[in-house]
Order: C-alpha cells, then structure tokens, then sequence
C-alpha cells in the first residue's frame, strides 16, 4: 500500500515536493487554510527560474513572467547610491504570486496530489513523541509523516514537544515586518533609478523599496518592529518626496505580512516531521527571498523521504534531508544572517560611510539568481577584510566589521561540524552551538 504523506499548509516547497512524492507513487494529501482563489499575495515576486527546473517543476509561459530590472540601493543619506549590475544569464523573473500558485498546484494535481482548501491546521498529533497526523479545523488527517509548509509562525511546527529541539518562534531581529501596495503611478517622467531599495529610509531600523513598473509604482517598507497599515501610509510620505512616480491610491495589496530574515532552523525533521520553506527559515536573510530555496529544498526532501527504504519517516531517515540542505544552501545562509544582524545594529551615519567611501559598491550589492551565500552575494570574506583598512577612521565601525569577520569564521566552522548521522543528543548540542551564534549581543 502507497504510504499517506500529509502537506501541511500550501507553502511553495511543500507544494512542490507534493508533486514530487506523488509522481512516484506516494499518496499525498495538502492541507491549505485558505480557499484556492485566496491562495498568495496580490503582487509579483522575483525569484530564480532554475530553481523550477530543478524541482522538476514546469517552466511557466512566456507571457507569464520577464526579467527583473537591476536594484539600486540607496544609502540612508541620499548621498551615493549604488546600481548593481546583474549579468543576463544570471537574471532574476518576475511573476505575479497567483500565477506562480496555478503553476506548481496544476502540476502538483495532475501528478496525483490531493488538496483540501479552507482547511486550518491547528497542531500535531502526536504518538510519543512522534508526529502521526495533523489536527485541522475540520477534523484529524493520520499519515505516515508530515511535512511542514506552513510558513513563518507555523502552528504545526510551535505544537511539537520540546523534546524534539525545533525552535518554535522567532526571537527579535528574526523577521521583517513588511508592508507593500502598488499605488498609481502620480508622474509619467522615468526615473532615472526605476528600483530603487533604501538602505535604514528615514533614520529606521529596516530597508525600504520603490519600484516604478509601467502603470503603477510598488512600494515595501519593511522593518524589525511591528507597525500598522495606517503608520505605513505616514511612512510612505518620506518615499513619495523623493519619488514623484508614487501616487497615493493603493491598487494592489496595502496589507501587513512578516518574512523571516535569518538563518535556517537549526533542527529541521523529528520523527514522522520535516519542515520546508520559511517554517524552516529558508529565506536568504538579508533580502527575504524565499521562493527559489524552498523548490530546490522540496527536491532534496523528495528524494530523502524516497530513499528510506525502512519507511519509518524517523528524524534519523530524515536527517539527510538537513545535510544536504545545508551543505547545497544552508551554509552559506548562516554568514548572512549574521550581517544582516550588523545592519540591526549599525547607525545610518556609519552606513553611510560605507557607501561613500565605495565600500560597499556594486560588486557587494549584486544579488543574482545564484547568491545563494555570502561569497556570491558579497565580496565580504576575505576582501571585506581587507576594505576594512580603509574604515580605520571610525574605530567602532571597524570593531563591528573585524568581528563580523570572526563571526562569520566562526560560523563556518559551526556549520562544518553539523553531525552527518543523526543522533538527538550530538544533533541537539550542535543546535545549542548554532543557534548562540546568532544570538544579538548590543
Ligand atoms: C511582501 C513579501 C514579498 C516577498 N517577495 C519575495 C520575492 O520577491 N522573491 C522570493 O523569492 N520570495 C519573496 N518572499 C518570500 C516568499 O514569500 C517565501 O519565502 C516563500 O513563499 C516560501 O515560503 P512558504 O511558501 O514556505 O511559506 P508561505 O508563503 O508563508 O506559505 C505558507 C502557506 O501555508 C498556509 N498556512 C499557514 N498556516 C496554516 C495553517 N495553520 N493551516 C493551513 N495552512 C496554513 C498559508 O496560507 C500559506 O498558503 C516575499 C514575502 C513577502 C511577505
């Protein structure tokens, strides 16, 4: 008999790797608290188009996405912003979110997949300490292992026992509370920087886009603390002087959502569970995005719940999943999540010297389809070291930067020495080192 895998919640790596399993022979079934027509934001995403081929996902028509538009950072001063400069074949797409849905859930049920919409999770069932099944809403769901695609503050993921050692929550500086609308475009001028990202906007602790996109403007505004709707709209004020292009009637979106910004779960899998996508903190740190690792993750599950031949689902059969994980992506996830705490910590005068002093420059601000760590993403380790001479004059900011750089030694080491075989006790010490890595000292 074809053993039942559960998908909780319709997160992207969830889905895909549905599709996966039921493609070869699994009877899956996913579970989605939202009705299919409510499923994903009203806006586009960027994200890696090879992430779908390796996930053995379609590529979506033609006419369903196109390439993404170079960013240009600005630092908190205005004063020297910097234009990355992306390589073609490195290109980011652009697809609205629903679109991307249709795609990986029309692929997903033609292989075999199951969903049941409007149907909440609301916790594990639990045998020992072994995930059996879901609680949702509507009743219990018993399989032969769960799969936790549920997201950020995954309700799943907060009911399992402690004796597992999955972090439940996020701690402070874990997540981006964000804010994004496309408004009407209010000025038929081109910008001369049509993406422009702010660095600390307006003296706050978070970053901050406007993109000018043919008829509308799109506007994030994303930071550590929460805020509401209607303190986004005084805070889109600073956006707009410096931004004719972005109008005041909000078209698309003008809602609250959170992304996680830091470095993978430590813990993964426990028996009968594994989580996938941002309920595994799966984003890259700095910029959020979340979509590309999430599919190529679905692949590294598909094929380690496939090769366990015993069937158990244990945390031991899963623990390959999180080694390859980190191995491919996790790793280089970790540096990043600690920069992204210098940026919780750094003042905008002290970001700004950076900026001014060509210290981070194009070359370090080049996020492309591929930056999947911090040598990708940011001449940081070893050059940064090196550029750091140049920021002998602010003797604090030098501090913080030759830290940053033991930090990240420190981290690569740590990660090395991820057990290879899963045992509770050994996986569950390495997870104390870990996550201490990531701890914010002020
Ligand atoms: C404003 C914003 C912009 C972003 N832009 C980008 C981008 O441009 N590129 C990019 O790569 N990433 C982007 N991301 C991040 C990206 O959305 C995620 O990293 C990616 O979707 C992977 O997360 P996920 O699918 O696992 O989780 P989610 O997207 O959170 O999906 C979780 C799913 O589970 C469902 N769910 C939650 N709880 C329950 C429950 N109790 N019962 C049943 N179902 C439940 C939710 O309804 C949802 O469908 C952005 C995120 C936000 C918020």
């Amino acid at each position: 008999m074809a053993k039942k895998i559960i998908v909780a919640g319709g997160g992207h790596g969830g889905i895909a790797c549905a599709a996966q399993l039921a493609a070869a022979g699994y009877e899956v079934e996913v579970y989605e608290k939202h009705a299919r027509d409510q499923m994903g934001y009203d806006w586009t995403d960027i994200f890696d188009p090879k992430s779908l081929r390796y996930a053995h996902l379609p590529m979506p028509a033609k006419d369903k996405y196109e390439y993404k538009t170079n960013m240009t950072f600005i630092p908190p001063s205005g004063r020297t912003p910097v234009k990355q400069d992306v390589p073609e074949s490195e290109l980011e797409i652009k697809m609205e979110r629903r679109d991307i849905y249709d795609l990986i859930i029309t692929h997903a049920e033609k292989n075999g997949a199951k969903f049941f919409f409007s149907q909440a999770v609301t916790g594990a069932i639990l045998a020992g300490d072994r995930v059996i099944g879901i609680e949702t809403e509507k009743g219990q769901v018993y399989g032969d292992m769960v799969i936790d695609a549920c997201g950020c503050e995954s309700v799943l993921r907060a009911s399992l026992p402690d004796v597992c050692g999955i972090q439940k929550h996020t701690n402070a500086f874990e997540k981006f509370y964000v804010y994004r609308a496309f408004y009407n475009r209010a000025s038929e001028e081109e910008p001369e920087h049509p993406y422009k990202v702010y660095m600390l906007p307006n003296g706050r602790m978070g970053i901050g886009w406007v993109a000018c996109e043919g008829d509308y403007s799109d506007l994030l505004i994303g930071e550590f603390e929460p805020f509401t709707v209607e303190e986004a709209e005084q805070k889109a004020a600073f956006f707009r002087k410096d931004n004719p292009v972005l109008g005041d009637k909000v078209l698309r979106g003008g809602y609250m959502v959170e992304i996680p910004v830091r470095q993978p779960l430590s813990i993964m899998v426990a028996d009968g569970y594994a989580a996938i996508g941002d309920s595994a903190f799966m984003t890259v740190p700095i910029i959020g995005s979340g979509l590309a690792d999430a599919f190529k993750a679905s692949k590294m599950l598909a094929e380690t719940i496939i090769a366990d031949k015993s069937e158990t689902y244990s945390a031991e059969t899963l623990w390959p999943y999180q080694v390859k994980y980190y191995k491919a992506l996790g790793a280089g996830m970790a540096p990043l999540a600690l920069v992204k705490l210098l940026l919780a910590k750094i003042t905008p005068a002290q970001l700004d010297y950076l900026f001014d002093n060509g210290i981070l420059g194009a070359d370090e601000l080049t996020i492309t389809a591929d930056s999947t760590s911090l040598g990708s993403m940011l001449s940081f380790n070893p050059a940064l070291l090196a550029k750091a001479k140049s920021l002998i004059k602010d003797k604090e900011l030098t501090a913080m930067v030759l830290k940053l750089g033991k930090d990240i030694g420190r981290a690569a080491a740590v990660c090395a020495t991820m057990p290879k075989v899963y045992g509770r006790y050994p996986v569950q010490r390495w997870a104390k080192g870990y996550d201490k890595l990531f701890r914010l000292k002020k």
